[in-house]
């Protein structure tokens, strides 16, 4: 078994690949040690799974697994960790925005005897202001409102020993947000701070859909606290009704006209059916959840992949 592995999930990363293969390879063999790079094409259509194929003629150290169809990046690296076998395992991003000459300062904690070592962005070249923003402001929402704490601006750049990553392969949920799920296994935790680059080369793969997605599970999969909020805003608002009560009550009993009309009623149904209508959607989002968990369904589909042997 190799001591490391390096796995990349890879969506359409054809001008990528060649330069991350070279990279992790050089980055690797200053270890000295055995290691095995774990490529996991995502249902790619750009010629990326051609590339990979040829890389592992080449060197069989290159382990492909390669996806029926798009499954999505969590995926992808949950993938990766279960066809990994390395006693430390190392997950990347296929463009080179975390440069692989860190895996050298991950390993270097590894072997002082931290269990998860993540990466720790210090700055962010080429990223827009509002993925900036957004990420910020989400990160600080979700420490908030889990009772984990996931370390602020950590990708899934990460090293993970074995047996963290057996418990992960055993937490087969299907919506995933690993970053959370790999503070909430516990084990000796550090940090290290880099600098991630641009994207080597092509686009993000990741729309604000994407995104948007992403931050859904990784609430709902760590907190209840969007369900529990609904009873906030109903105590909250039966409390205003019950002061509006009491107010009219007066002053109708005072004689003044105050608070007639259809308009204020109008506001109000609008408001209250906006409330209510908001927290079904909360409700049906967990409930949505429950029903993918119900019907068990693989993780993911592959087409090909190496023999996972004991
Ligand atoms: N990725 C994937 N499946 C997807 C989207 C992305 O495997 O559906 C991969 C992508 O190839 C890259 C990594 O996930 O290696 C991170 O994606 P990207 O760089 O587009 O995200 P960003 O850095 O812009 O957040
Ligand atoms: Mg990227």
């Amino acid at each position: 078994m190799p001591t490391y592995t390096i796995i990349a999930p890879i969506y359409n990363e054809i001008d990528n690949l060649p330069v991350l293969y070279r990279r992790i390879r050089e980055v690797m063999e200053r270890t000295g040690e055995s290691w095995e790079f774990v490529m996991v094409d995502d249902g790619s259509t750009d010629g990326s799974v051609d590339h990979i194929r040829q890389l592992a003629e080449k060197d069989d150290r290159v382990r492909p697994v390669i996806f029926a169809r798009n499954f999505g990046h969590q995926i992808a690296v949950t993938a990766g960790l279960d066809y990994s076998r390395g006693e430390a395992v190392v997950i990347i991003d296929a463009d080179l925005q975390d440069p692989p000459e860190v895996i050298l300062d991950l390993i270097q904690k590894w072997k002082e005897g931290y269990e998860v070592v993540y990466a720790v962005r210090e700055t962010r070249e080429g990223e827009s202001w509002f993925k900036l923003a957004t990420a910020a402001a989400f990160y600080r929402f979700i420490q908030r409102i889990t009772e984990i704490s996931i370390p602020l601006d950590t990708g899934d750049f990460r090293l993970l020993d074995r047996k963290v990553v057996s418990v992960l392969n055993q937490m087969r949920e299907q919506h995933r947000f690993l970053r959370g799920m790999s503070v909430w296994v516990g084990f000796k935790q550090t940090g290290v701070a880099y600098e991630r680059e641009e994207r080597h080369a092509g686009e993000t793969k990741y729309p604000l859909r994407k995104m948007v997605k992403l931050a859904s599970d990784a609430v709902t999969g760590f907190s209840i606290f969007p369900l529990q909020l609904a009873m906030y805003v109903g105590f909250g608002a039966t409390g205003l009704g019950i002061l509006a009560l009491l107010t009219t009550i007066v002053l109708r009993l005072a004689g003044s006209r105050a608070l007639y009309g259809q308009a204020l009623t109008l506001i109000l149904i609008l408001f209250l059916g906006g409330v209510q209508l908001i927290f079904l959607g909360v409700l049906g989002e967990y409930i949505g959840r429950i029903y993918d968990e119900a019907k068990g369904r693989p993780l993911y589909i592959v087409r090909e992949a190496p023999q996972i042997e004991e």
